[in-house]
């Protein structure tokens, strides 16, 4: 439902989840049966990076695998930023979140014995990918997740609409702003909560390549940034190594698990170039695999994943999505090698949180893409993403559960943004291809500083609310980009080509902290706080 009335949209939940991906579905069911308000900006089903997932959920079910070695291969992936105890806690968690999803109607493959069928995927040392129907695992959870919301009485979900800005008053979140989407003249509507999680997902979309939905353009992470919210690891960006290059935006995703399957990577002469990069070649971490096809474009090599030999006619069948996205464009990957790109996929940072899922400010919670658990260090580990939001969601829904919020939401202080102009597009597209040429795979001090500039002046002066949250997180990254003087997992500065064993921290930062780098780099004394929207 996308048009409603004031009053309804108005009407008062005491636990408000921005989000209507796998995080925030699942954070909803979890809560059932108390009352709940699921905001999405897109309908759901869409607008939601859960629904592209071709590959599952990490889940150590099998025999003779154990939550121990899913952990250490999440923590050696990481590149020394994982925390430990946490990657424990998420792999311990996943079997019983795996029985959840069945539960909620996950139809997830079965072997002939009737156990979960699991496949592999790279940098995991065990068959441990729970998936559906080979790479259709996010349709399938998506699905059922819906289903399961909509026969839900107590989950109210109101479609079609952004969250723009929280609402705090003493330094705690009391409900938050949003407006219709696709409407910059719409008049803003304000609704109280009195515990809101954020579930917003990634920030891919602020990339020119990206193989992220357009509402994952970061604005989750703004608007809990500008509260004052203290975000972690902003820097650390995935890049996806194989997108598939057919002119689409977002682009379709060539998943990990065809590499899995034995496709390989080669330039326009078929050579293997992955094969002097590492001795894991096309499997090894993310990171390395996306520099190495990076590197081979760059040098105008082009790179293809080919899966001729090791899929052939078994392809439609195997990787049904991505062979759609393919012959749309008139490749038949089952003869053809398909031309790859790396492309911003996943956000390793993100709001800071808890064990229990709860950020810096009172009242405001954060799961799934948008938060930043430290499960990923500087680099995430394939298939750990559904399993994190997961296993955040049913924790939060404890937390927010066990947490005293009996009283009434009061209603909301007046909107903090009243008016708002319409989204220039020119910029937004100069946005997207700056952090892509200028904070993506390869980055340098130049670069990024520009970047930091650009954005802060951006995010000063415009008078669209929906870029000002785009510029906003692209700040952060690149402010944190900037500061991170070393090489770590995704995070690679060609100007601080090793890794530094002193930075091996993890990056806790605010917005006023970026903006302070920004002034620092045009010589202002002090950050400029922005204006309010007026225009
Ligand atoms: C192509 C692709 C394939 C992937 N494959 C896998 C995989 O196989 N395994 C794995 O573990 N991970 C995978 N990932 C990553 C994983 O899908 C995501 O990290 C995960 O789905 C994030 O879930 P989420 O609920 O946090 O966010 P999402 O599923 O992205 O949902 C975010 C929701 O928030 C809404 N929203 C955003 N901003 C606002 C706002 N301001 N106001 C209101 N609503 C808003 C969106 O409309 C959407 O409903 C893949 C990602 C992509 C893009």
């Amino acid at each position: 439902m996308s048009d409603r009335n004031h009053d309804d949209l108005t009407r008062r939940t005491d636990v408000v989840i921005v989000g209507g991906g796998l995080a925030g579905l699942f954070c909803a069911l979890k809560l059932a049966p108390r009352p709940v308000t699921v905001i999405s900006a897109a309908p759901l089903g869409q607008g939601a990076s859960t629904a592209w997932a071709q590959g599952g959920i990490a889940a150590a079910v099998a025999e003779g695998d154990s939550a121990e070695a899913h952990a250490a291969d999440t923590i050696a992936v990481g590149a020394g930023l994982v925390d430990e105890t946490i990657a424990f806690g998420l792999a311990r968690e996943a079997g019983a979140r795996i029985h959840d999803l069945l539960h909620y109607g996950v139809p997830f493959d079965r072997d002939l014995e009737g156990k979960l069928a699991v496949a592999r995927e790279a940098a995991h040392s065990a068959r441990r990918i729970v998936h559906v129907r080979g790479d259709m695992a996010g349709q399938a959870i998506m699905a059922a997740l819906i289903e399961a919301v909509r026969r839900a009485p107590s989950i109210r979900v109101i479609e079609g609409y952004v969250a723009e800005a929280l609402l705090t008053e003493a330094g705690a979140v009391t409900g938050l702003q949003l407006r219709k989407a696709d409407d910059a003249t719409a008049k803003p509507v304000t609704i109280a909560s009195r515990a809101l999680v954020l579930a917003t997902g990634g920030i891919g979309h602020l990339y020119a390549v990206t193989t992220n939905p357009a509402e994952a353009c970061g604005s989750g992470l703004a608007i809990a940034a500008r509260a004052g919210a203290v975000i972690a690891d902003p820097e650390f960006v995935q890049f996806h190594p194989t997108a598939i290059m057919i002119g689409r935006d977002p682009a379709p995703l060539a998943t990990e698990a065809l590499r899995g399957e034995g496709a390989k990577l080669i330039n326009d002469k078929g050579e293997r170039f992955m094969l002097a990069r590492h001795p894991l070649a096309e499997l090894a971490p993310r990171d390395i695999v996306a520099r190495g096809v990076f590197a081979e474009i760059a040098a105008g090599h082009g790179a293809f994943l080919d899966a001729t030999a090791a899929l052939g006619a078994h392809f439609a069948e195997k990787f049904p999505t991505v062979y759609a996205s393919c012959l749309s464009a008139g490749i038949d990957p089952a003869k053809q090698p398909i031309p790859v790109a790396p492309a911003a996929h996943y956000h390793m940072g993100g709001v800071a949180v808890d064990r229990h899922g709860r950020t810096s400010l009172r009242g405001l919670w954060a799961g799934g893409e948008v938060s930043s658990t430290g499960a990923h260090g500087a680099n995430r580990l394939a298939s750990n993403s559904l399993l994190e939001a997961v296993v955040y969601a049913a924790r939060i829904a404890e937390d927010i559960g066990g947490s005293d919020i009996a009283q009434p939401a009061r209603p909301p202080a007046a909107s903090v943004t009243p008016r708002n102009c319409a989204m220039p597009p020119l910029t937004e597209t100069n946005l997207r291809t700056m952090m892509a040429s200028h904070v993506g795979v390869v980055r340098d001090r130049d670069r990024l500083a520009e970047a930091v500039r650009t954005f802060a002046d951006i995010e000063r002066d415009t008078g669209n609310i929906a870029l000002r949250n785009m510029a906003t997180t692209a700040l952060l990254v690149a402010a944190s980009a900037l500061t991170r003087q070393e090489s770590r997992g995704a995070h690679y500065r060609s100007d601080h080509p090793a890794e530094q064993p002193a930075l091996a921290h993890r990056t806790m930062t605010t917005l006023t902290a970026a903006r302070d780098v920004a002034a620092s780099l045009t010589g202002r004394t002090s950050a400029r706080t922005p204006q309010p929207i007026t225009a």
